[in-house]
């Protein structure tokens, strides 16, 4: 029923989204590159995931947050482009920005010398919305990989709910130590010389964060599952064969990375 109904709207919306999206930039100029999405709730590890992928491949994180931060901060951002002064101006006074503009962006990145001249991106925080995903693929920027990152949700919950953080120095530990009999394998990170307190910072204790107490982290997950889930599916129901859509449970950590690498040559060939 939901890939019935997504479809109609590709379709529906295609023509008049193609007509805007070749307004500013055209993804057809651009040499074809590869696209990559990692997902995963946070505190699964799709940060160490995306850094190792970037040490080993010619892909890097493109990240629409940095960049929007970049504009907003940056002095040397190309003030004389109106783009970017467009773009800055929305930042500024704090709309959101529209979806279009979010996919000029892509577009516009992706001729740029810093991203445009790799084998491809992995994109980050683009696509938000299943409305920008469709604008995406109608601009010509296809996702050949989705690698959604999880774990079973009470580990996850136990390994957010380990974390210690110095309030002095803000070094962070884990006290969680997972190791189950259906493969998790995660070890406690803790304090060396003392067991609750910071190894920087003699006689500070370590404390839990707000954003790591139960309810929140669970309030948390929640949101992602709503965001997350309903991209994930146009790119399984809408793009069938064109983008490989792989779930992938984290259960060790960087051990799991060599099984990352493989999904990734494999399938992108590389
Ligand atoms: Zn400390």
């Amino acid at each position: 029923m939901q890939s019935l109904q997504l479809k109609s709207l590709v379709t529906h919306q295609r023509t008049s989204l193609l007509q805007h999206s070749t307004r500013l930039f055209s993804a057809a100029t651009t040499s074809k590159q590869l696209h990559l999405l990692l997902f995963g709730a946070p505190g699964v590890g799709k940060g160490t995931y995306s850094k190792l992928i970037e040490k080993q491949f010619d892909l890097p994180t493109f990240s629409m947050g940095e960049y929007f931060r970049a504009v907003i901060n940056n002095p040397s951002v190309d003030n004389s482009d109106p783009f970017i002064v467009k773009l800055k101006n929305i930042l500024r006074s704090g709309q959101l920005v529209d979806d279009q503009t979010v996919i000029d962006v892509v577009l516009k990145v992706k001729q740029d010398a810093k991203y445009g001249q790799h084998l491809g991106l992995i994109l980050d925080g683009v696509p938000r919305t299943i409305k920008q995903a469709q604008m995406l693929r109608d601009a010509g920027v296809k996702v050949d990989l989705i690698i959604n990152f999880f774990n079973r949700e009470e580990i996850l919950l136990e390994k957010l709910m380990g974390r210690r953080v110095c309030p002095s120095c803000s070094r962070n530990y884990n006290i969680a130590n997972i190791n189950t009999p259906d493969g998790y394998k995660m070890k406690p990170l803790l304090p060396k010389k003392k067991a609750d307190e910071c190894d920087d910072c003699e006689g500070v204790k370590l404390i839990v964060r707000d954003d790591d107490k139960e309810s929140i982290i669970r309030d948390r997950m929640a949101v992602y599952r709503e965001k997350t889930e309903p991209i994930i599916d146009f790119y399984k129901s809408v793009c069938g064969s064109e983008t490989k859509v792989v779930d992938f449970e984290a259960k060790k950590g960087v051990d799991d990375y060599p099984e990352v690498k493989r999904i990734l040559q494999e399938t992108l060939k590389i």
